[in-house]
Order: structure tokens, then sequence, then C-alpha cells
């Protein structure tokens, strides 16, 4: 069982995602954590981000050393065998992942990896819940149960500062409202225009707006798709 969310920053796929992934028993792949991970190696090693040369590129994904792991609190990432789960959640990185994410190779050595992942957790655990922006249009485009999740702007944007001020207070505790409302407009911009697999719904998805439902209306909602798929006969 492939269950695909997607959805723009800020739409609460990965909160419903987690909590599915929970009641399902199954592991939930954070997706956009890979491409802030590879931000995050674009940093380190000095590589912009913008228009970098095919060379450079194919070098630093050469030795990226990529690792997701799961365990009781989710997923956790490791760059060079180090967590780095924690430290891929600055406005830099966040700003540079959506970058890196326009670049053939970096999407499609993820697109590779993610598959890979899901391929090992739906034989371990029967099942596996992806979150992203492709999963239902390029990684798994016959997935099970595909959802699109939406909210307005404003509070995509009121979410993203809440969490910003809880988890990352010493690191950018002087963002105000504004500043996260015009990044995540930004952001929106790149994901929803780029060329290469950009953010759109995938055909035969559910679209779900989180502006006025909770958490547990919208896991109930994926569950109960998952089960109807689940009782469906297979043709
Ligand atoms: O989901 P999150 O906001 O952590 O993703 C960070 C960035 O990674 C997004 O802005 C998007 O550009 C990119 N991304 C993507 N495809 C995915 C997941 C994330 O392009 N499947």
């Amino acid at each position: 069982m492939i269950i695909a969310i997607d959805g723009p920053a800020g739409s609460g796929k990965s909160t419903t995602a987690r909590a599915v992934a929970e009641q399902l028993g199954y592991v939930y792949v954070d997706t956009g954590a890979m491409y802030r991970t590879v931000a995050l190696a674009f940093i380190r090693n000095g590589v912009s981000a913008e228009s970098p040369s095919a060379g450079k590129v194919r070098g630093l994904l050469a030795n990226l050393r990529l690792d997701m792991r799961f365990g009781p609190d989710g997923m956790r990432i490791f760059l060079d065998d180090q967590d780095v789960t924690g430290d891929i959640r600055t406005r830099q990185v966040t700003e540079v992942a959506s970058r890196v994410a326009a670049i053939p190779q970096v999407r499609e050595r993820m697109v590779q990896e993610q598959r890979r992942l899901a391929g090992i957790q739906e034989k371990e655990r029967g099942g596996v819940v992806l979150e992203g922006r492709d999963i239902g249009t390029i990684v798994f485009p016959d997935a099970d149960v595909k959802v699109f999740m939406d909210a307005s702007e404003e509070m995509r944007a009121r979410r993203r500062y809440e969490e910003l001020q809880g988890k990352d207070k010493e690191k950018d505790s002087n963002v105000s409202f504004q500043d996260v409302l015009s990044d995540i407009r930004a952001r929106d911009e790149r994901d929803v225009s780029r060329r290469l697999s950009p953010l759109r719904k995938a055909e035969g998805t559910i679209e779900i707006d989180t502006s006025n439902i909770n958490l547990h209306e919208q896991v109930a909602m994926v569950i109960r798709a998952v089960r109807e798929r689940a009782n469906r006969p297979i043709v």
C-alpha cells in the first residue's frame, strides 16, 4: 500500500502523514527532508544552488552520503553519518532546498532513492506513507491512495511561523510573520512554476483543504480512503 501525500509548505501534510503512518503501523518518508539535506550538502561544500555547473552537481551527488533511518520518533536523516534532522530546518536551508529541487540530477537521484526506500518499507511493513510535492505525480503515479492537502496562504504561513518560534528559537529568532509569509510565497512560486516536477494535483487525488478542519478529521479522511482502497478488488 503506497500512500502519497502532496501539497505546499504548511498545508499540514507532515503532521497528517505522521499520524496516518502511526495508525497503520507504517513509516512515513519526509521527502522534503531529503531535498533539504541535499541543500545542506550544497551549503557545506560551497556550491551555489543557482545554476551550478553540471560537473559540480555531479561531483556533489557522487560523494553524497544520505541515509534515512526510521525510529519511534519518525524519520531521521543523516548526511555523512551525522544526524542533521534538526539542522535542516533553518531558513537558509529552506530557501536553498527549493532551489536545488529544481536541478534535474538532484530530482533524479531523490526519486530513485524514494522508490528504493518505499520498496523496502512496503515489503517489510506492507505499506508506506510518502509526503512531498511530486509523490502522486512523478514518484508513484500509481499510488494506492493520493492526497493533495492545501490551506490558505495566511494559515500556512501562520503554522510555519509558530513552528519556527517553537523549534528554532536560537537559530531564527528574528524572523517576523511577514518574513515567513513572503518566504512561503517565494517558495510556492518556485515549486509551482519550475519546469521539472512542479507542484500540482495528481490525477485521482483526494483534495483536503485544511484551513477549517482539525488534524483528527484530516487523518480520518485519509484512513477512510485507505480502507476503501484495501477493500476494492484489484482489477
Ligand atoms: O516539504 P518541505 O517544505 O520540507 O520541502 C522543502 C523543499 O523541497 C520544497 O520547497 C520543495 O522545493 C522541495 N521538495 C520537492 N519535492 C518533494 C519534496 C520537497 O521539490 N517531493
